[in-house]
């Protein structure tokens, strides 16, 4: 089996998926060929030149709906700092498997899908495993954004949902929502000369950026603390000698379920007055299962043993494709479990843990053993 997930691994680490540009035909046609060698149903899906999806399924004899695992096969760019590794050799060193998207999350998708394999007896005993494969999540979640919007397309309808973003097999229960605004001001252009003339457009974004500061997204949430916002980028002007006409600025919010974010954007427009004009750059909303839900428990019971410290109901910091597909899937209950090191995300020199690896492997089989064996799917409450 750790052979198994390590050839696999290896060989998606092969196909450079860096996005942007994004390219993740070459690597899902590949998965495809695979996947359908070892018994899967599979349907690639394809969203721009290059641009591709996979849904691949394990059907199962019984009533109820399937499990489903997620994973991206894109990956971010090198950077601009030089590898010490090839990137795309899935060289392995030290106990680690190094490569762009090791981590985040080509040995994630490798170990759930060679899980699949082992257990494919149960799988096909019981009500069947999906697989929702995408493609664009850097860039804010376009592959499956394209999925739920092409009527072509049926998504299934799972009983649970694991998304193998990396947490160090961290059972994790959401994350917050990512609500990018774009703040506009317009002036009126004149010689820098002659400034009292016209409106500087700089000025009033400056103005709107102070008050900004004085914004509050919401009350702290349970499990979620403080919604944040921040001013990532601000441009304008053309030239020292003119008054500039526009300017704008990025606003960058991360809120919890109990917010809105059509009426967050509404009411920071209030704020900023209509010298400002707001528009929505991503909106992807909070993932949260509660804690106590009795399947989110069992997945806790089984990584418990993985990990020195009682377990806590944490989230992680980044977004997710669960915060686009849970609403298009049936909203089934979702962890956020993968092998990968969170501080290993985007990094120069990027690895994962074999030991994290060849566990995982182990843990995802547990939690379908466990799926089916305890009849979660014929449950009413999925
Ligand atoms: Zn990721």
């Amino acid at each position: 089996m750790n052979e198994a997930v390590i050839g696999l691994t290896r060989a998606l680490l092969g196909f450079n998926t860096m996005n942007p540009p994004g390219d993740e035909t070459q690597c899902l046609h590949w998965l495809a060929t695979f996947l359908t060698k070892n018994g899967f149903n599979v349907q690639l899906h394809q969203f721009g030149e290059n641009r591709h999806n996979l849904l691949a399924s394990l059907p199962g004899a019984a009533a109820g709906k399937p499990l489903a695992f997620t994973g991206h096969l894109d990956t971010v760019p090198l950077g601009n700092a030089p590898w010490q590794q090839d990137a795309f050799a899935g060289e392995m060193v030290d106990g680690k498997i190094y490569g762009r998207g090791s981590s985040d999350m080509k040995a994630a998708i490798a170990a759930f899908i060679i899980a699949c394999i082992h257990s494919a007896e149960t799988i096909a005993a019981g009500s069947g495993v999906v697989l929702i494969l995408t493609g664009g999540e850097e860039t804010g979640c376009d592959g499956a954004r394209a999925m739920i919007n092409d009527p072509l397309i049926t998504l299934p309808q799972p009983g649970a949902l694991i998304v193998g973003e990396p947490t160090a097999n961290y059972p994790m229960i959401g994350h917050k929502g990512a609500l990018w605004l774009r703040c506009e001001t317009k002036g009126k252009t004149a010689h820098g000369a002659m400034p009292e003339l016209r409106i500087n457009a700089i000025y009033l974004a400056a103005d709107a950026i102070g008050k900004i500061r004085h914004f509050d997204p919401g009350p702290p949430h349970p499990s979620m603390k403080k919604p944040t916002l921040n001013v990532g980028t601000i441009r304008g002007g053309l030239n020292i000698n003119s008054v500039p006409d526009h300017a704008s600025f990025d606003v960058d919010m991360r809120t919890d379920p109990t917010l809105v974010h059509k009426s967050l954007s509404q009411r920071l427009q209030q704020h900023l007055s209509d010298t400002v004009t707001v528009s929505t750059l991503i909106d992807l909303p909070a993932v949260l299962t509660e804690h106590q839900h009795p399947w989110i428990q069992r997945v806790f019971t089984l990584c418990a043993a993985l990990h020195a410290e009682p377990l806590e109901a944490r989230i992680v910091p980044y977004f997710t494709d669960a915060a686009l597909l849970l609403d298009a899937i049936g909203s089934p209950p979702c962890i956020i479990l993968g092998p990968g090191e969170p501080a290993m995300a985007h990094q120069t020199d990027e690895y994962c843990s074999l030991a994290r690896l060849y566990e995982s492997v182990e843990l995802y089989q547990q939690v379908i053993e466990d799926y089916f064996l305890l009849g979660w799917a014929a449950q009413t409450r999925f």
